[in-house]
């Protein structure tokens, strides 16, 4: 199937800012694509590539099998959620949601029909004769969301949708806006930088960092496979081994990182099997955290992991141990990923 986008070795430079940075990427149709990275790691840039705003220094872009060089961003099928929402402020919520198809022409009965429509669609049939400025940040979205619906584009794309709502108002939207894709069917490009924002929606996430894609791939394959030490440490929290350690441990002198909810603590007296690996240390804190607690373990011989283990049922009754307490940890050995490009910067 033709891809809805693709890049192909996709540069946009600013005077020395390699912003983005030879990206080779395909969107599949239909999907829930996520871009995830730090501030300025080109995400926005690749946005607006798509978008039409900004033009590639070098490389090509395709939409929908079509090449967009030099189509004007009004003649892509494409439309834009920007964070800040770019409602108009003195125009009601029903003209700001029809403001699309009045730019295209369309008759004031049809465009009161297809937004009042679009309204239902984001939940918000009641509040069609308000201002911006009389809703609340959820409610400003979700008018920008059906603003950018009305057209119909085959592409969405979302910048930072849910970056100014707060953190319960976020995570109910982030579901709701997962369940509207799968309703419309149409392809979403969705930048964040919270990664567990990227997890939970996406079909396929990219990783982004330096203007470069890191890694692509689904949320569990990301998560489970980080293919850099910067996808290790930006991606959830791990443990980072460089080599000497990582030799020390596992016999692999190679950079290699582990999950510390993927490590446990043997009982005392407890043999590990053949198949685990394991290592003796001294707990040096505990933080808890509510649902999990996370322990800092020295190692004998020097270096730390951190260790997360869940509160869940029966977790009480193992756990114990205290701050200079002598511990052994275990863990499995398929659970250990190597890692390209040495021992990077964002590790934990
Ligand atoms: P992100 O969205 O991941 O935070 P951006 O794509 O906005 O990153 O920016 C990537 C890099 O390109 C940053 O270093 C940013 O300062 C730079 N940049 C973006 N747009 C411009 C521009 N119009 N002029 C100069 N530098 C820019
Ligand atoms: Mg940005």
């Amino acid at each position: 199937m033709t891809p809805a986008v693709r890049f192909e070795r996709v540069s946009r430079h600013f005077g020395e800012v390699r912003a983005v940075d030879e990206v080779s990427l395909e969107i599949a149709d239909g999907e829930f694509f996520a871009m995830l990275g730090p501030s300025g790691s080109g995400k926005t840039t690749c946005l607006r590539l798509i978008a039409g705003f900004e033009q590639p220094t070098a490389g090509h872009i395709e939409i929908h099998g079509v090449t967009v060089e030099g189509v004007p961003p009004y003649e892509r099928d494409v439309n834009t959620v920007f964070q800040d929402y770019a409602l108009f402020p003195h125009m009601s919520v029903l003209d700001n949601v029809a403001y699309g198809l009045m730019v295209k022409g369309a008759a004031k009965a049809e465009r009161r029909r297809q937004a009042e429509e679009m309204l239902e669609l984001v939940v918000l049939a009641g509040l069609a004769g308000r201002r911006p400025a009389q809703l609340s940040g959820g409610q400003r979205q979700r008018v920008a969301l059906a603003r950018a619906l009305i057209n119909h584009p085959r592409v969405l794309l979302l910048d930072e949708p849910l970056g100014a709502l707060d953190l319960k108002l976020r995570e109910q939207m982030q579901i709701e806006l997962k369940a509207l894709q799968r309703r419309v069917g149409i392809t979403f490009v969705y930048v964040t930088h919270d990664q567990g924002e990227a997890l939970s929606m996406s079909d396929r996430l990219a990783v982004f960092n330096e203007g470069r894609i890191e890694q692509v791939g689904r949320p569990d394959e990301v998560y489970e496979h980080p293919a850099t030490a910067f996808v290790a440490g930006f991606v959830g929290f791990t443990n980072i081994l460089a080599p000497e350690l990582a030799g020390r441990l596992t016999g692999r002198a190679e950079a290699l990182s582990i999950r510390p909810e993927r490590i446990d603590f043997l009982a005392p007296g407890e043999a590990a099997a053949e198949a685990l690996c394991t290592v003796e240390g001294e707990v040096a804190d505990i933080q808890y955290h509510g649902a999990n607690t996370r322990y800092q373990v020295r190692l004998a011989g020097g270096g730390e992991l951190i260790v997360i283990r869940q509160n869940a049922r029966g977790a009480r009754a193992r756990a114990g141990a205290r701050p200079g307490e002598p511990v052994r940890l275990v863990w499995d050995r398929g659970d250990v990923q190597p890692l390209h490009g040495g021992t990077g910067e964002a590790g934990g």
